[in-house]
């Protein structure tokens, strides 16, 4: 079984990741079930200027994207809510709709970089609250900016013990390392691997534990065929979690890492 904690939908400048290549992707890699958030609620571009209004959603037109996704396969769909905490707040319309809709929400999501907010920032608090009454893990993209560094993810997590928090990417850009060791260093920080070599993989397996790293992989950001191959066409590095792994690592740790951590920290 293979879980996959870090899939897109949504058209967001150039990316346009659509239901259909989430889906076709899965079937033919063998991927059981996907978290998805909605991409169309990044806040600023790749250069952190303000996106276009016309390609601006509320939080809660993209909460709703996810949402509906998950309803339509709740075996294969579970949502992650990509929130906005730049523009706007965890206020009483989020609530309602996570508590109507909590059984197909699975996360929180942020983008520290694309919503040009510090995660450990003020306005975090309040969805950090929800997160907690919920008990819902969170999930944050890290890596790029001052804004999006692992040390405020570990900050956030070592002033709210009751929730899970999952460093997207371990520091994208970077080798790793200081995700491994912030992570290590609480009990409820995890990472996921996308666009994490497989040996830095290993080497978190080693030095810390097979228990709080989850698989992960930004699918389907380079296509239908994203798990295979990068959009240049070379081999994706996620084939080797799929093939090489299996014979590096235990078999326990092989299942931890593909599915039953994430299985545990989403309560799937
Ligand atoms: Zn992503």
């Amino acid at each position: 079984m293979i879980i996959d904690a870090h899939v897109h939908i949504g058209k967001m400048l150039e990316f346009d990741m659509k239901k259909s290549e989430v889906l076709y992707s899965m079937e033919k890699y063998g991927i059981d079930y996907s978290i998805v958030s909605d991409c169309r609620a990044a806040e600023f571009d790749d250069d952190l200027k303000p996106l276009p209004i016309e390609c601006s959603f509320s939080q809660l037109e993209c909460a709703k994207g996810a949402v509906d996704f998950a309803k339509e396969y709740p075996d294969k769909i579970g949502a992650a809510l990509w929130l906005k905490p730049f523009n706007e707040c965890a206020d009483r319309e989020l609530y309602d709709f996570i508590e109507e809709n909590r059984k197909y929400i699975k996360a929180l999501k942020f983008h520290p970089y694309q919503s040009k907010y510090p995660f450990d920032g003020e306005k975090m608090v309040g969805y950090v609250e929800l997160a907690e009454e919920f008990s819902l893990p969170i999930i944050s993209h890290t890596g790029g900016s001052d804004e999006a560094s692992c040390r405020r993810v570990y900050n956030m997590a070592k002033r709210y013990p009751n929730v899970n928090f999952i460093m997207g990417h371990m520091g994208l850009g970077t080798d790793n390392s200081e995700a491994i060791e912030l992570i290590g260093s609480l009990p409820n920080l995890y990472g996921d691997t996308a666009w994490v070599p497989v040996e830095n993989t290993i080497k978190f397996i080693k030095e810390v534990n097979a228990d709080r790293i989850i698989f992960g992989s930004d699918n389907p950001i380079d296509g239908k065929d994203t798990y295979a191959q990068n959009r240049v066409g070379q081999p994706s590095m996620y084939i080797p979690y799929f093939n090489e792994l299996k014979n590096l690592i235990s078999e326990e740790s092989y299942e931890k890492l593909m599915y039953l951590n994430a299985k545990k920290l989403f309560k799937l």
